[in-house]
C-alpha cells in the first residue's frame, strides 16, 4: 500500500503515480490558508484592477470598499447594537500582539488546544507589563476553554483550531473579563453569536476567500472602552499595535498604513456574494456537507479515521489520521504531483495525517472526488 513510485525532482522525491483524470476534483485547492479563491472573483479583480487597483487608500473609491466590508460583516453576523468592525495590517498574528498591548489590562486566561491558541498565550506570557497568564491546555485533538480566574481581565481561545481541526464552543465564561475569540479559520464558514464575544478577530485568507495580510475584528463597546482606558494610561504602545489608532482609522474606513487593495477587493466581493447567496447559514451548510462527506468516508475505511472526536469535529478543517501501513506524506505528495494541493498536515503536529480545508468556497463534490483520489492512490501506490 502506497509505496508510490518516486523520482528525484528539484525539491526532493516526486511521485510518478498518475491519478486518472476522471477522478480528479474540478479544483485541486484544499489548503487551510491561504485557501481557495474562486475563479470568478479573480476575474472581477482583474477587471477592477484596470481602474481601482493602484489608487489611493485615502480616497473615496477604496474607502467605500472598506465601508462595504464593515457594513457587510455587521450584516452577515447580525452583530449586536454597538459592535463595530475594526481592521489593520499584519494578519491575525499581529492582533495577538495588539491585544497584548491594547486589550489585556493585567492578566489573561487562555484555552490552549493547538498551535494557534498556544501562540496567543505565549505572546501574553512574553509581555513584561503583564502577569503570567492562566492557561488551561489539552493535547491536540480536543478543546480546552479558559477557567474563571479571579484576576483575569481577558479570556481567550480559538473558535476553530486550524492546526488540529477542533471547533470550540463560543460562550462567555461565568466570570468578569473581555472574551477574545480567534475566528481566523471559522470566519465565513461557522456562525457565531457575537454577543458572547468582545473581540472576534480573524484574517480573510481562509474561509473568506481573500488574500492575507489583514486582520479584522468585531469589537464590543466594552472592548472599545478598555482600549481607550489603556491608551489613556502610561503604557508604551507602538502605533502598529495600537487598537485605539485602529479604531480611529477604521471609523474613517482606513487603516494606519497602506493595506493590500487586492485583499480588500476580494474580501468585499466574497462578503457580498455570501450575503446574496443565503448568508452565513447557507455558507456554513456547504462546509457541513463537505465535512459529512469527508468524515463519513474516513469512518468507512479501515486505514483512516477522523483525528478529532465529536462534538469538536470542525466543519471547515478536517484532519484524518491514517494507520501506519498508509504513509500520509506519500499520499499528500502524490496528490500534489497530480495538482491536488495542500492536504499535508499542520507541520508541527507531526502525525500520519492529512488536513483538508472545507471552507464554503470548496465544492462538496470536490471533497467527494478528493476521497476517491485518496482511495485510488492507496490502492495503486
Ligand atoms: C491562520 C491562523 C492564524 C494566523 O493568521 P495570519 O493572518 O497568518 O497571522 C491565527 N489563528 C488561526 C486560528 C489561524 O487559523
Amino acid at each position: 500500500m502506497i509505496h508510490a513510485i518516486w523520482r528525484t525532482g528539484d525539491n526532493g522525491p516526486v511521485s510518478t503515480l498518475r491519478i486518472p483524470t476522471n477522478l480528479l476534483p474540478a479544483d485541486g485547492r484544499f489548503g487551510c490558508g491561504p485557501a481557495k479563491i474562486p475563479g470568478d472573483a479573480l476575474a472581477r479583480l482583474a477587471e477592477a484592477g484596470r481602474t481601482w487597483l493602484g489608487t489611493s487608500h485615502r480616497q473615496a473609491p477604496v474607502r467605500d470598499v472598506v465601508a462595504r466590508i464593515q457594513r457587510g460583516l455587521l450584516d452577515l453576523y447580525a452583530a449586536p447594537e454597538g459592535y463595530r468592525v475594526v481592521l489593520g495590517n499584519g494578519g491575525s498574528t499581529l492582533f495577538w500582539d495588539a491585544a497584548v498591548s491594547s486589550l489585556i489590562e493585567r492578566r489573561s486566561a487562555h484555552g490552549v488546544f493547538g498551535e494557534f491558541s498556544a501562540k496567543f498565550a505565549a505572546a501574553s506570557a512574553a509581555a513584561p507589563h503583564l502577569d503570567e497568564p492562566a492557561v488551561v491546555e489539552v493535547a491536540p485533538g480536543s478543546v480546552a476553554l479558559p477557567e474563571p480566574t479571579a484576576d483575569a481581565d481577558v479570556y481567550a481561545w480559538a473558535h476553530n483550531e486550524t492546526s488540529t481541526g477542533a471547533l470550540a464552543p463560543v460562550q462567555r465564561p461565568d466570570a468578569e473579563g473581555l472574551v477574545l475569540i480567534d475566528g481566523t479559520s471559522a470566519a465565513g464558514g461557522v456562525p457565531v453569536d457575537l454577543a458572547h464575544t468582545d473581540a472576534y478577530y480573524f484574517a480573510p485568507q481562509k474561509g473568506l476567500a481573500s488574500d492575507g495580510g489583514l486582520w479584522l475584528a468585531f469589537l464590543s463597546p466594552a472592548a472599545v472602552e478598555r482600549i481607550e482606558r489603556i491608551a489613556a494610561g502610561d503604557r508604551w504602545i507602538p502605533s502598529i499595535l495600537s487598537l485605539q489608532q485602529a479604531v480611529q482609522n477604521s471609523a474613517a474606513h482606513q487603516t494606519l498604513n497602506t493595506p493590500a487593495l487586492t485583499t480588500l477587493f476580494l474580501l468585499a466581493d466574497r462578503i457580498d456574494h455570501v450575503l446574496a447567496d443565503g448568508g452565513l447559514d447557507a455558507a456554513a451548510a456547504r462546509s457541513r456537507a463537505s465535512a459529512e462527506q469527508l468524515y463519513g468516508w474516513a469512518e468507512a475505511r479501515e486505514w483512516a479515521s477522523p483525528f478529532v472526536a465529536e462534538p469538536y469535529r470542525s466543519p471547515v478543517v478536517g484532519t484524518i489520521d491514517f494507520s501506519p501501513e498508509v504513509d500520509a506524506a506519500a499520499v499528500a505528495a502524490t496528490l500534489r504531483a497530480n495538482g491536488v494541493v495542500d492536504t499535508e498536515p499542520y507541520r508541527k503536529l507531526g502525525r500520519n495525517q492529512l488536513r483538508i480545508g472545507m471552507f464554503p468556497t470548496i465544492d462538496p463534490a470536490d471533497v467527494e472526488a478528493l476521497c476517491a483520489c485518496i482511495d485510488w492512490v492507496v490502492d495503486n501506490g
